[in-house]
């Protein structure tokens, strides 16, 4: 090989590799390019196939000039083993005046053009040899396009049965590079070619979507087009591409998995509350009127028992109903938490009522501590602070045979605004065994014992934890077997220091003790529950007056031919529901009307969530089934002017 051009290399020559075993006519090729001001080059020359191939594998070059009769080849084959070895270098070949036809067939091949010796000029060879490097750069600029878009392509001549696949096409159905080199298809990339090719040539064009197993490294989903056309020579040729969209197409199967995903869970909730209401209005009569039945006088004895057992019964059973919407509702990531204004020791003493049956009738002792520095009047969302408390205090009853369930409250940080409060449930109940400590807030986590069984679903627990720690709180335990459990759980709270400024009016501190001789309006469609209302209001209240309606209009007219002290409104009625009545109570032209205090009775265990409640004008809800002395506290919180204290 010889340099015959001595001019320093710069960043903008050409690079040429001259493969010509004739000094003469490389000699002619330099002279021509020195004429036609072609720019700055520089030229290298080889004298052989093998001395071409040795040079390009050490140095690049902008366009190889290849002549076709060489010392060690001759013809389209020397234009072959260049490509072989170097398949995207851009050669343009030099042939004889009566080897034209080997020039057709090198450009064939992969050269890019062909000059005949003696028939070019300064001006032609120069013109070749631009248009060649263009030519390679813009296919090389639509190859990386390709590679960016994943995109391949192909061309297959039906006549020769030859099959040109670009690069792309290999790289992006080959699991790597080293079976990209061969050139051929994979098996799979084989058999779907044939398949599309033998559409193709019915005429058909070819449009679709269709995955293709990767040797070893799983599959990918490829968008593939392709169709008949014809070549300049009038020869048929199918010309395809394919695209690798297995991102895309992963996007979509997720977002299709995701969306399947929240429609059950959509489906799931809605069909768990609608159970749930329709599980509660029954629940209603049952506990209601057995709740009736023990306060009547003549029920004695045995028969008392069973009464007893089936307001315990459903009494589990309305637990459960509630675990299983709550934790539906977690699971949706529906639960919302309020921010009221509350009074802690008011929502602790409520508690303590509601629970003094349960730890009586096992003989416990009950104990309750808040300390001094807790303050009173907090922001938070009392109901689910209640809910968290009720089920710890519930277990430690439920697990506890004989001794002491205490609850105790106390300070552990206090800013201007906030508080963090520890509540501390302690009980002398079976312990939990340290093997089942780590687990037991987990889903339908329960423990086993040998001689006893315990009824609940498991899900209290998991509950608990996940309404403590939506609310950024900490909850864990301690406990020993055969000495007793202690849960603790930290929440913070709000202090709701607006209350001195009279903004907010302090939770009324409710009791179900006082008599009451007012006039009630009980506005429920259900015959059963009139009955369980009547009955229940009855026996705590004697002298009570109780107007029955079967819907809103019948309420409203009620409304207006006697003075009534509280409305009981049930929500959904044929006729008219309880928000329209409620709303055309709070319009009436009649103060005494207007000012009607509403309570909602309702199913729905979402109700807090019911921002209609508020629009409408209700004064309060109570949730059905009722606890009695829950029902009977709210008639004396909004309807205080017919009770005497007692
Ligand atoms: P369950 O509905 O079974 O009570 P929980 O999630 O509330 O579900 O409780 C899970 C399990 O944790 C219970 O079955 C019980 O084995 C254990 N456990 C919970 N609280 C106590 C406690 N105070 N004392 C002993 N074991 C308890």
């Amino acid at each position: 090989m010889t340099r015959m051009n001595a001019m320093p290399v710069r960043e903008q020559e050409t690079h040429i590799l001259l493969v010509e075993d004739d000094p003469a006519d490389a000699r002619l090729i330099e002279i021509y390019l020195e004429e036609s001001g072609f720019g700055d080059w520089s030229i290298d020359r080889a004298q052989s196939i093998q001395e071409a191939l040795d040079q390009l594998s050490e140095q690049d070059y902008a366009i190889v000039l290849l002549d076709l009769t060489l010392p060690d080849g001759t013809g389209p084959e020397n234009i072959r083993r260049i490509k072989a070895e170097f398949p995207d270098q851009n050669v343009v070949v030099l042939t004889g005046f009566d080897e034209r036809v080997f020039g057709l067939e090198a450009v064939q091949q992969g050269a890019q053009d062909f000059l005949v010796k003696g028939d070019y000029d300064e001006n032609s060879l120069a013109k070749t040899l631009r248009f060649s490097i263009e030519r390679q750069n813009f296919i090389r600029r639509l190859e990386e396009t390709q590679k960016i878009a994943r995109i391949g392509s192909w061309e297959f001549h039906p006549d020769t049965g030859r099959l040109l696949l670009s690069d792309q096409v290999l790289a992006l159905t080959k699991p790597d590079d080293s079976e990209v080199k061969d050139g051929l298809p994979s098996v799979e990339l084989n058999h779907l070619l044939r398949r599309i090719h033998r559409i193709a040539l019915s005429g058909r064009e070819v449009n679709l979507d269709t995955r293709i197993k990767i040797s070893g490294n799983g599959e990918r989903y490829f968008h593939v087009q392709c169709q008949l056309t014809r070549a300049s020579n009038n020869e048929e040729v199918v010309q395809g591409i394919l695209q690798d969209v297995t991102d895309r197409y992963q996007t979509e199967e997720m977002r299709k998995a995701r969306d399947l995903a929240r429609k059950s869970t959509e489906i799931r909730e809605q069909f768990i509350a609608s159970i749930s209401h329709e599980m509660r209005t029954p629940m209603n009569a049952i506990m209601g009127l057995s709740n009736v039945i023990l306060t009547s006088d003549g029920v004695k004895g045995e028969q008392k028992q069973m009464v007893q057992a089936i307001r315990d019964a459903s009494d589990i059973l309305l637990g459960i109903v509630n675990d299983i919407l709550d934790f539906s509702s977690i699971q949706a990531g529906k639960i919302q938490f309020r921010e009221d204004p509350f009074s802690l020791r008011s929502v602790c003493r409520n508690l303590e009522q509601i629970l003094a049956t349960k730890v009586s009738d096992k003989g416990l002792f009950w104990k309750m501590h808040i300390d001094d520095q807790v303050p009173d009047q907090l922001i938070g969302d009392k109901l689910r602070m209640s809910q968290i408390l009720f089920n710890l205090l519930g277990n430690a009853i439920k697990f506890t045979e004989s001794g002491q369930v205490a609850l105790y409250i106390e300070l552990i940080e206090r800013d201007r605004q906030r508080v963090r409060l520890t509540f501390r449930i302690e009980d002398t109940g079976i312990g939990i065994p340290e093997e089942a400590q780590m687990s037991i807030f987990e889903d339908f986590n329960r423990v086993k014992y040998q001689n006893k069984t315990y009824e609940g679903t498991g899900l209290g627990l998991a509950i608990t934890r996940q309404l403590v720690e939506l609310q950024q709180g900490r909850i864990w335990l301690e406990s020993q077997v055969g000495i007793g459990t202690t849960f603790f759980v930290d929440l913070g709270f709000t202090v709701e220091s607006a209350y001195k400024n009279g903004h907010i009016i302090p939770d009324a501190t409710l009791t179900s003790e006082g008599a009451f001789r007012g006039t009630i309006l009980v506005v429920e469609d259900h015959k059963m529950n009139q009955l369980v209302a009547r009955k229940t209001l009855e026996r705590q209240w004697p002298d009570i007056h109780i107007l029955m309606a079967e819907h809103g209009q019948i309420a409203l007219d009620l409304l207006e031919r006697h003075h009534v002290d509280l409305v009981l409104m049930d929500l959904q009625m044929p006729v008219m529901d309880g928000y329209q009545a409620t709303s055309l109570i709070r319009r009436h032209p009649l103060p005494r009307i207007r000012q009607v205090p509403v309570l909602a009775m309702t199913a729905n265990a979402y109700v807090s969530q019911d921002t209609q409640l508020h629009e409408k004008g209700f004064t309060d809800f109570v949730l059905k089934p009722f606890e009695p002395e829950q029902l009977f506290a709210r008639i004396l919180q909004y309807a205080p002017i017919k009770s005497i204290s007692i």
